[in-house]
C-alpha cells in the first residue's frame, strides 16, 4: 500500500506489543507506565486489553511481546488466558516474549508460560549484587534469579534473555565486572541487555538527587561490557543488546528497523500508516475505553529522521536499497554534505551504512551531525 503523505511504502504491522502495567512495588528509578498490583485492577484490565485488541482483528503477528510493568505479576493462569485469546485471534507468533521478574518464576509458573506458547522470556535481573538490588528496590536476590532461569530452561523455554542495569550510583568498574562474571553463572542465557541507568525526572532517584558515575567511567564500563560479552559469545547487535548468533530479539528489531507495530495497553505506543498512537497512562480512563490519548502523524522528514535514528542503533545499520524503497531517493546523494561531516564515524559501502563499532557509544553525537536537515535535498 502506498501512503499519501510521505511517499513511503507502508506495510501492515507484524508485531504486537502488550503492556501489562502491574508491579508489586515501585522501583525508585522507574519511569515506565505502571500501577501497583495491589490496586486489584488486573482482571478488569485484561478484559479492557482484549477489548482494545478487537481493532486488530484479522491481523496475524510474527511476534508478540508482553512488557511492563511486570507481566509476570499477573500470574501463570491469567497470562495463559490472555495469551490463549490473543493467539486464538492472531495465530501463534514465531516469537512470543514475556518480561518476568525473578521472584514470580517458580516451576508451575514456568510450565504455564510454556503451555501458553511462550518461547522467549526476558528476565529483569538488573545486577548480581544483592546490595545493589536492595538499593534499586527490587524484590529478588541473585540466587532467586539463577533459580528462575533454571525453571524456565527446565520446562523447555530456551530463548532466555536477562536485563542488566549499569552506571548505578557508586558503582565501580569492578562491580560491573562482577555482573559480567554473573552472566556465565546463568548458563542458559541466549541474550543479554545492558542499559545505563538514566535518572529520569519524577522518579524517586531524581528527587533524592542520585548521581550516576562520570562520563569517563561510563565509557570504560560500556567498553568492558562490550568486550567481555563478545568474549562470552554474545555479540552486540544494537547499542545495548547482545545475543548469541540467531537469538536477536525479533520483536525489538521491528522497532529498530522502524517497521510498523501494533500495541495495546495503558501507556503503549503503536505505529501504523505513518501515525504513532500514544495510549492513555491513566489506567481508570484506559479501562473505561479511552485508549488512545493522542495521534501523531509523521511528515516525510520525521520519517526519515526516525528511520535513520533507529536503524543506526543496529550494528548492521541499514541497507541503502531499503532507504530508497521507503523514501524514493538516494541516501548517499541526499545526505552527501552531512555524511562528509561524520565520515570518520560511518562505514559506507555499496550496500549498507552503519556506525563504526567504536562510535556506537557516542551515537547521539553522530546523529546530531548526520540528521541536521539543513542542506538536505
Ligand atoms: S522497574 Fe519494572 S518492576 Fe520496577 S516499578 Fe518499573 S516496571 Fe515495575
Amino acid at each position: 500500500m502506498n501512503d499519501t503523505s510521505g511517499g513511503m511504502f507502508i506495510d501492515k504491522p507484524r508485531s504486537l506489543y502488550v503492556h501489562i502495567p502491574f508491579c508489586r512495588s515501585i522501583c525508585p528509578y522507574c519511569d515506565f507506565p505502571k500501577v501497583l498490583l495491589s490496586t486489584g485492577f488486573n482482571k478488569d484490565y485484561v478484559s479492557a486489553l482484549l477489548k482494545e485488541d478487537e481493532r486488530y482483528r484479522g491481523y496475524g503477528f510474527d511476534t508478540i511481546f508482553l512488557g511492563g510493568g511486570t507481566p509476570s505479576a499477573l500470574g501463570g493462569e491469567q497470562l495463559k488466558e490472555l495469551l490463549g485469546e490473543l493467539t486464538k485471534r492472531h495465530g501463534r507468533p514465531k516469537e512470543m516474549t514475556v518480561e518476568c521478574n525473578p521472584e514470580d518464576v517458580d516451576l508451575p509458573f514456568a510450565k504455564a508460560l510454556r503451555e501458553a506458547g511462550v518461547n522467549r522470556v526476558s528476565l529483569g535481573v538488573q545486577t548480581v549484587d544483592d546490595g545493589y538490588l536492595r538499593k534499586l528496590g527490587r524484590n529478588h536476590t541473585f540466587a532467586k534469579a539463577l533459580q528462575a532461569v533454571g525453571f524456565l530452561h527446565e520446562v523447555g523455554i530456551d530463548n532466555l534473555s536477562a536485563d542488566f542495569i549499569y552506571a548505578l550510583p557508586g558503582q565501580t568498574i569492578a562491580d560491573v565486572k562482577k555482573d559480567l562474571d554473573g552472566v556465565d553463572q546463568f548458563r542458559y542465557l541466549t541474550h543479554v541487555s545492558f542499559y545505563a541507568l538514566q535518572v529520569e525526572k519524577h522518579t524517586m532517584f531524581y528527587i533524592q538527587g542520585v548521581k550516576t558515575p562520570d562520563s569517563d567511567t561510563l565509557a570504560d564500563m560500556y567498553e568492558l561490557i562490550n568486550r567481555e560479552l563478545a568474549r562470552k559469545g554474545f555479540l552486540r547487535y544494537e547499542v545495548s543488546n547482545f545475543a548469541k548468533p540467531g537469538y536477536e530479539c525479533q520483536h525489538n528489531l521491528c522497532y529498530w528497523h522502524d517497521d510498523p507495530y501494533a500495541a495495546i495497553g495503558m501507556g503503549a505506543t503503536s505505529y501504523e500508516n505513518g501515525v504513532r498512537e500514544v495510549r492513555n497512562r491513566d489506567i481508570v480512563s484506559y479501562m473505561k475505553g479511552a485508549y488512545v490519548l493522542r495521534r501523531e502523524a509523521e511528515n516525510a522528514q520525521t520519517r526519515e529522521f526516525n528511520f535513520l535514528m533507529l536503524n543506526l542503533r543496529l550494528a548492521k545499520g541499514f541497507a541503502l536499497s531499503e532507504f530508497t524503497r521507503r523514501f524514493h531517493k538516494d541516501f548517499l546523494v541526499s545526505y552527501a554534505a552531512n555524511i562528509a561531516k561524520v565520515s570518520q564515524s560511518l562505514i559506507v559501502d555499496r550496500q549498507r551504512v552503519r556506525v563504526k563499532p567504536e562510535y556506537l557509544y557516542v551515537l547521539d553525537e553522530v546523529l546530531v551531525d548526520l540528521l541536521n536537515f539543513n542542506g538536505v535535498k
